[in-house]
């Protein structure tokens, strides 16, 4: 029997953790790893700014090591220690505010609680998931005697004077039967590789390293300690100290790419928030970009030590192809992934690591060309994506993503086009809805190719979902030339006095036609083709409708579309002398379909537009 008790709150608490993070339980060392980090951090702060400290010889290290066949496993290390009121403080009560309105929250639930007790901080208690006994002996810096805590982690603890040859704590966990897994060399490394690669000070393992002979018998045993952490976190040291080289090789381990990334951005924040960032842009878009589980790019640490790498929320969507590391220096360490998703702190440094992010990109916009061009034949379209669901960030957005266009070749921007609209000008106009070659043949450009308009061409199928929410660039409308209004601005003025000769045919047409049109109008917008189809003001267009159908949105109403007549092309010319109705009907019927072709339509009957050709055909 323990001669001291544990407070009410630890008993309550080793409980929990034992039961909820129980599947998790390699976090343990983490955790401990941390603790000893933490140690060595005050101490070397000591060593600075206390000048009673000054003379210690201090040479911060942690040492791992294990013994399989008494199932122990040692966490030293040569920090700032605890004396006998530390341990008692520290070991054996959780002195944090408003912990038992915490422990109030947690119910019965595992899941619920793993959570909770995220935001809480396991800490130190969690190696009793591991451990059916822990001993603690450590020596306050500066103090001359050491103790020994001692726990099976039930009820209490007893503390015991202990020796010690200088400051620093050891911690010895005697492994439970399911904990002595963690005896192991391998799995040593692994953990501290995955959590605790970045911790600022050297982690060694000490292990023997056995020779056999012929019969696999052990025939010598070596001991030897090596570095298993990377020692320095990259991201936390000043840019000046740092090559390419070191930024690269970082960079290779991180996002197991061969490939150099094709550039990086690496920022220190002071201030209110301490955080620093690193961010790499990779030459080739990540294999699973479009997939829905599309892995995230960002790992999140809190003082060098690894919180999570499978938080979608610390990036915006659209950016899922940056890779790279947050480190917070203001988050609580443990928390836990559904308190990061409200969490101000980190919604800050988000928000501040997007913002850089947009700088840079438009910085090498308008500085690198070469670089420019790799990003955006790889990103144009998470760029996109970023405009649709984005909407804080749509002005710098609208400045990064690119077009194809009516008049020149490659990719050509929003500025771009703008610094050449005519001064008359009033409108953005692209066209959208098919393949690049389609789009170019469209009827619907006759007029502005005339009028020598520009027009961005938008084959990418996102740009469909995604244009329709843009409806200005700067001052400047944007507009779709298959849409009802998009012709006001064409040269080819309304001639009233034409549209009141062709009025009845275009009723005619119109009659003939019957439901598979919305309206039949006199075009503006036709130069060559007799005729064109454009979607009404607010209706999505045929190809829209057609790729919602096709992505498995069953409910898409049926669309259908204006047609537009040539007053001034001769096929239009000689309907007007045809009195024979079924004739009229053919060729109206052929100039709808046509004008459906023409855009890159399926039609619905091809049949029927065989039959109605080869009858104009026959006579
Ligand atoms: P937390 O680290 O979140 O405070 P823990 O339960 O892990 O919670 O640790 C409780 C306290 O015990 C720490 O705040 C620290 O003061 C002390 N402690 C734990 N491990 C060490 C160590 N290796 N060296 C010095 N102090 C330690």
């Amino acid at each position: 029997m323990a001669q001291r008790q544990f407070q009410t709150e630890v008993s309550q608490l080793l409980h929990l953790i034992i039961h909820s993070l129980y599947s998790n339980r390699e976090i343990f060392l983490r955790e401990l790893v941390s603790n000893a980090s933490d140690a060595l951090d005050k101490l070397k702060y000591l060593t600075v700014a206390d000048d009673s400290y000054k003379s210690l010889s201090f040479d911060p290290r942690i040492d791992l090591s294990f013994n399989k066949d008494a199932k122990t496993l040692t966490i030293a290390d040569n920090g700032i220690g605890m004396n006998e009121t530390d341990l008692i403080e520290s070991l054996g009560t959780i002195a944090r505010s408003g912990t038992r309105t915490f422990l109030e929250k947690l119910s019965d639930d595992a899941k619920k609680n793993s959570n909770l007790i995220g935001q809480f901080g396991v800490g130190f208690y969690s190696a009793f998931m591991v451990a059916e006994r822990i001993e603690v002996i450590s020596r306050k810096a500066g103090e001359g005697t050491a103790w020994k805590w001692l726990s099976d982690g039930k009820d209490g603890f007893d503390i015991l004077p202990a020796s010690r040859e200088t400051q620093g704590t050891t911690v010895i966990l005697h492994l439970s039967e399911d904990g002595a897994e963690y005896a192991n060399r391998w799995s040593i490394e692994d953990i501290v590789r995955r959590y605790s690669n970045h911790v600022a000070f050297p982690i060694y393992l000490t292990y023997d390293e056995n020779e056999y002979d012929d019969k696999g018998k052990v025939k010598s045993s070596k001991t030897k300690t090596d570095k298993i952490n990377s020692g320095s976190a990259i991201w936390q040291r000043p840019k000046s100290e740092l090559k390419k080289e070191d930024y690269d090789e970082f960079y290779k381990q991180l996002a197991h790419d061969n490939d150099e990334p094709l550039f990086y951005l690496h920022t220190h924040a002071e201030g209110t928030l301490e955080y620093s960032t690193l961010f790499y842009v990779p030459k080739k878009a990540p294999f699973d970009l479009y997939n829905v589980d599309c892995k995230p790019g960002i790992k999140l640490y809190v003082k060098r030590v690894f919180i999570t790498d499978d938080d979608k929320e610390l990036m915006p969507s659209w950016l899922r192809f940056v890779r790279g590391v947050i480190d917070s220096e203001d988050l609580p360490l443990n928390v836990s992934r559904e308190i990061l998703q409200q969490n101000k702190i980190l919604l800050n440094i988000k928000n501040a690591s997007v913002n850089k992010l947009l700088a840079e990109f438009k910085n090498v916009a308008e500085n690198n060309k070469e670089m420019w061009d790799t990003f955006i034949s790889e990103f144009n379209r998470p760029l996109k994506e970023g405009l649709y669901h984005d909407w804080g960030n749509r002005d710098p957005l609208l400045e990064l993503v690119r077009f194809k266009s009516s008049t020149k070749e490659g990719r050509v921007s929003f500025a771009d086009y703008v610094s050449r609209m005519k001064s008359d000008q009033k409108s953005i106009y692209y066209i959208s809805g098919g393949d690049e070659k389609t789009l170019r043949a469209s009827p619907l450009l006759e007029a502005y190719t005339a009028q020598e308009i520009e027009v961005l061409i938008m084959d990418d199928e996102i740009d469909d979902i995604v244009l329709p929410h843009i409806d200005k660039y700067k001052k400047w409308d944007v507009k779709a030339v298959n849409r009802a209004g998009a012709d006001e601005e064409l040269g080819k003025k309304k001639d009233k006095k034409a549209e009141k000769e062709i009025q009845p045919l275009i009723d005619r047409i119109k009659k003939v036609l019957g439901d598979r049109v919305k309206d039949v109008k006199l075009s503006r917008r036709l130069l060559d083709s007799p005729s064109c189809i454009v979607a009404d003001e607010n209706d999505p267009t045929i190809q829209m409708a057609q790729m919602l159908k096709a992505m498995g949105q069953i409910e898409v109403p049926d669309i259908k579309p204006i047609l537009e007549i040539n007053g001034d092309h001769p096929i239009v010319a000689r309907i007007r002398d045809i009195e024979d109705e079924a004739r009229v009907a053919d060729i109206a019927g052929v100039l709808l379909d046509q004008a459906l072709l023409v855009e890159g339509i399926k039609l619905k009957d091809p049949a029927d537009f065989v039959k109605r050709l080869n009858r104009l055909l026959t006579l």
